[in-house]
């Protein structure tokens, strides 16, 4: 019997792991891949949230551990027709494979005991008590604990199990990798909205000796992607070196609105599985980092006070579903600033990123 099961060795996991087996809980931290392993993300380590829980949990990222350029100065917004806006904005720039593993191996100094190649089929509870069945390998085990915490990513098997009736649609971003670099900014974060609208868009970051096109909209822009990068050197016959997609639960419009609340007993779920992204700028290092912290304190006061962890963990997460709630509302402003011309929509554009990038 562990005293916390935590499912997925992301920021989530590892920060929600850390801060329990620091708390004296037993936990166990299961991840379905083998470790190190890779997530689709542009690993911009960005907004408060995501810097000073890092540096405070974990420490200063070691220089190592960041990729060339290791620390963007900011983002740039480029509408057709307007002139590029630029978000100053110091951030420090990973491979998530590193990061999160840096993460992880202080977690497991810290006491956390970890099995990797660990999939997580189904979890229950009764009484009480949890039960997580996976999968290693080709063996099936049952494990028991008195809390799980689902940090198992946007098509979290937790999630599934904890709501087997609830709808979710998702967004499918991709990432295409290419050698070499572009005549844009290196040091910037650039975002492209071809179709003078907030969405679909692209975005462009150069790492090491690539450069990544990323986005959910990079299928349906083939073309404009094309045009417009060929003005920066992109030759449109050039193959991607490598190509990856994940899902992205799309949760904000439940979570608001109170029909979707992701903790039920002594199962909480957080990041990606919670649908806790920001608006906006689909970060979620920071808020991943804030609600594994979060569900692990609510299981500590839980033991301590004897009351139900899924209420402290609710009321404690309404920080988080402020800053969605405040962001989302930029959806309506930034759709309303396209139909006032490109120069309108880039300047709203700097104003929800902004925001987005410093909220906390
Ligand atoms: C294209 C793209 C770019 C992005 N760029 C940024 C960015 O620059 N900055 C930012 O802050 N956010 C960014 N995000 C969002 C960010 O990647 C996620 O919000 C963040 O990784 C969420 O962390 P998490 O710990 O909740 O989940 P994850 O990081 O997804 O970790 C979940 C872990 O659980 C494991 N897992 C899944 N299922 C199981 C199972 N059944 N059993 C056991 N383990 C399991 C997974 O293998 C994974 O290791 C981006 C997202 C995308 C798609």
């Amino acid at each position: 019997m562990y005293d916390v099961i935590v499912v997925g060795a992301g920021p989530g996991g590892s920060a929600a792991a850390k801060r329990c087996a620091q708390s004296g809980l037993n936990t166990l931290l299961l991840e379905r891949k083998k470790l190190p392993r890779d997530k689709v993300c542009s690993g911009m380590v960005m907004g408060p949230w995501a810097r000073d829980i890092i540096q405070q949990e974990f420490g200063t990222i070691p220089p190592e551990i960041l990729v060339d350029p290791g620390q963007l100065s900011g983002h740039m917004m480029h509408v057709p027709g307007a002139q590029p806006q630029r978000i100053l904005c110091q951030t420090p720039l990973a491979w998530r494979k590193d990061l999160d593993f840096w993460m992880i191996q202080i977690a497991q100094q810290d006491g956390v005991e970890i099995w990797d190649g660990a999939k997580v089929m189904q979890v229950n509870q009764k009484a009480g008590a949890c039960t997580v069945r996976m999968m290693q390998g080709k063996t099936s085990q049952e494990l028991k604990s008195k809390f799980v915490i689902g940090a198992d990513g946007g098509a979290s098997a937790v999630r599934k199990s904890l709501f087997p009736l609830l709808k979710v649609q998702y967004s499918v971003p991709m990432r295409e990798c290419y050698g070499g670099a572009l005549d844009l900014e290196k040091d910037y974060f650039h975002w492209f909205f071809p179709k003078y609208r907030p969405r679909p868009r692209f975005g462009l970051n150069h790492k090491g000796d690539c450069f990544l096109i990323e986005g959910s909209g990079i299928k349906e822009l083939r073309n404009e992607i094309i045009q417009i990068l060929v003005k920066y050197g992109f030759n449109p016959r050039s193959k991607a070196i490598w190509k990856d997609a994940c899902l992205i639960p799309r949760l904000h419009e439940a979570l608001m609105a109170g029909s979707f609340c992701p903790a039920q007993g002594n199962i909480l779920l957080v990041g990606d599985a919670a649908g806790l992204l920001l608006p906006i700028t689909f970060e979620g290092i920071g808020t991943a980092l804030k609600s594994g912290i979060l569900a692990a304190d609510s299981i500590a006061r839980s033991i301590k006070e004897g009351k139900a962890a899924a209420g402290i963990y609710l009321r404690k997460s309404q920080s988080i579903l402020r800053a969605i709630r405040c962001l989302h509302s930029w959806n309506k402003k930034l759709e309303q600033a396209a139909t006032k011309g490109s120069s309108e929509l880039s300047k709203a554009l700097k104003a929800a990123y902004g925001q987005t990038l410093n909220v906390s």
